[in-house]
């Protein structure tokens, strides 16, 4: 698993849960604060629940009131209503500080799966398969897996090396602030 986060880790405790042997490659060199509050849809809750960790998430958040989208004259785009997305859906939206989420999917991995500081360097194909190559503290590693699953984010080095001529991600000019509160805000 190139990258450790929310995708890279929740793929890896999923793939564990069937029995497979996992290595996670993280370039941080540690798991830091990063983010604020992320909402788990009731898909995400789903998921979740299959890895067994739906109820230590749960139990850690609130659940999702409301919210939605405004244009940057304040009207409204989009607006969700928790309540009703769980009479439709039968599972409660939540939303919990996203190091919290990414420390329960950490946590459900064996240290030994995650090396952190790692920055793979080659993937290199032969005839036995796929070797991957990397460094971590000025010394080189590798990897010979069955399946490589690129999880490094937006601008993925897996994808770049399979598909070079894709296109790459356009910065649409906006930017996000991104907060918690100590009380609920109801959205006005
Ligand atoms: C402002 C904002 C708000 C959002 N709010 C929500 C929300 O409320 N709910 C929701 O469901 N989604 C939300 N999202 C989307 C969500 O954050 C992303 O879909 C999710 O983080 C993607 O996870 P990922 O694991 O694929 O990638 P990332 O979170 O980007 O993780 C990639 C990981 O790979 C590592 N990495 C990168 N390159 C390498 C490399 N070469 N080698 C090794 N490791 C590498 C990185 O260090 C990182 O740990 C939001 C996104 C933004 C920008």
């Amino acid at each position: 698993m190139v990258g450790g986060g929310i995708g890279g880790l929740a793929t890896a405790v999923a793939l564990r849960r069937v029995g497979w042997s996992v290595t996670v490659l993280e370039r941080a060199d540690a798991f830091e604060e990063v983010g604020a509050g992320i909402s788990l849809m009731s898909n995400a809750i789903t998921s979740l629940d299959v890895l067994g960790l739906g109820d230590a998430v749960r139990d850690g958040s609130r659940p999702q009131l409301g919210g939605g989208m405004r244009t940057p004259s304040g009207a409204w785009l989009s607006r969700l209503d928790g309540a009703a997305v769980e009479r439709e859906l039968g599972v409660n939206a939540v939303v919990l500080p996203r190091p919290q989420l990414l420390a329960l999917l950490h946590g459900a991995l064996p240290d030994e799966s995650v090396i952190t500081g790692a920055t793979p360097s080659a993937l290199v194909d032969d005839d036995h398969g796929v070797e991957v190559r990397y460094a971590r503290a000025g010394q080189e590693g590798t990897l010979r897996p069955d399946l490589v699953v690129g999880a490094d984010g937006l601008r993925s080095w897996v994808r770049a090396q399979r598909w070079p001529d894709a296109p790459a991600p356009v910065h649409d000019g906006s930017t996000a602030w991104r907060a918690i509160t100590t009380a609920p805000v109801a959205p006005v």
